[in-house]
């Protein structure tokens, strides 16, 4: 029997580990129970590892459906190792952006390329390999913290695991709890809040180590001392990647080299936090209102 056991208990962990790995990514997503048509072309080339990768959006179009088009003509580039930040209202098309980037979808017009290479041309798996995503709402698994944290990748050390910790600030957090980093979490564990669970899945993204970052931040209110805690974290995570993040509060982005200011799937305004406010557009008043509603 335990000869039928074995194998068929690790079937369920590959199983588990797979599920939760797209459950991960279409939450983050929104994709749940979506029907995808993306497959890798006949003659797709691997996106060459263990190097820096800027991307190009150039001239894109997305509809999801046919006759709504979501976005108009978007043009921008993260050059290698930098940070672009997208705000705008709800529903301008910021997380739009990110899923074209991991190729949930493919554009409807112009292209998406890293290092000059069309997404369209590239693997998937070389693709998603190269991007690590810190998601609004992580999902945990109901296991220990080292687990959860060790899922970024699955064969780092304690040594990596625990020096991942340390960097997204969690170790101190971990240190104090009983059981340390053997302490269960999630369903039947411990319940993370939502700026632990973001220190977790920035933790799995350090260890993952991947070229390019997508940060997407937490909409939900904070308070000042997690912001700054959360943006300090952030800079930290994104040092010497590629990355783009979704923003939803301006102070925690105000450092980035540049910010898009989306509306209606458009880039209405692009530039530095300084030149964006000296412009007194879009991006001025949304700065007043969120220094106005921080004060109150
Ligand atoms: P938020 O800040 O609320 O997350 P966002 O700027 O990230 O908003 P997107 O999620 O990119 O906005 O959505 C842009 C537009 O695309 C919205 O009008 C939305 O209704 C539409 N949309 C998003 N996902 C889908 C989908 N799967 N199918 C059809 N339309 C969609």
């Amino acid at each position: 029997l335990i000869q039928l056991y074995l194998p068929l208990n690790f079937l369920g962990i590959v199983y588990r580990e797979l599920r939760q790995a797209l459950t991960d990514i279409e939450r983050m997503f929104g994709l749940l129970n979506e029907h995808r048509e993306i497959a890798d072309a006949p003659d797709a080339r691997s996106l060459p590892a263990g190097q820096a990768m800027t991307i190009d959006f150039i001239g894109v179009d997305f509809a999801y459906e046919a006759n709504r088009q979501i976005l108009h003509a978007v043009t921008f580039s993260v050059p290698a190792g930098s940070t672009v930040a997208v705000v705008g209202h709800s529903g301008a098309g910021k997380s739009t952006l990110a899923r074209l980037l991991f190729r949930f979808y493919d554009v409807t017009g112009g292209s998406i390329r890293i290092n000059g290479n069309d997404l369209r041309q590239l693997t998937q798996h070389s693709l998603r390999s190269a991007i690590g995503i810190v998601p609004q709402d992580t999902v945990l698994f109901n296991d220990s913290i080292l687990y959860n944290i060790r899922y970024g990748r699955t064969d780092a050390s304690d040594d990596e695991v625990i020096a991942a910790a340390r960097a997204a600030s969690l170790h101190d957090f971990v240190s104090r709890l009983p059981e340390g980093y053997a302490t269960r979490v999630g369903e039947r564990g411990l319940k993370l809040s939502g700026g632990e669970k973001q220190r977790v899945a920035i933790a799995r993204a350090l260890l993952k180590n991947p070229p390019i970052l997508i940060f997407d931040e937490a909409s939900s209110a904070l308070d000042s001392a997690t912001e700054k805690a959360i943006q300090a974290q952030l800079e930290l995570a994104a040092r010497g990647r590629t990355t783009l993040v979704i923003a939803h509060r301006l102070s925690t982005i105000m450092n980035a080299d540049r910010i898009l200011v989306m509306d209606g799937g458009c880039i209405v305004e692009s530039g530095t936090h300084t030149e964006l406010v000296a412009k007194n557009g879009k991006y001025a008043n949304m700065w007043l209102l969120q220094q106005r509603e921080s004060a109150i």
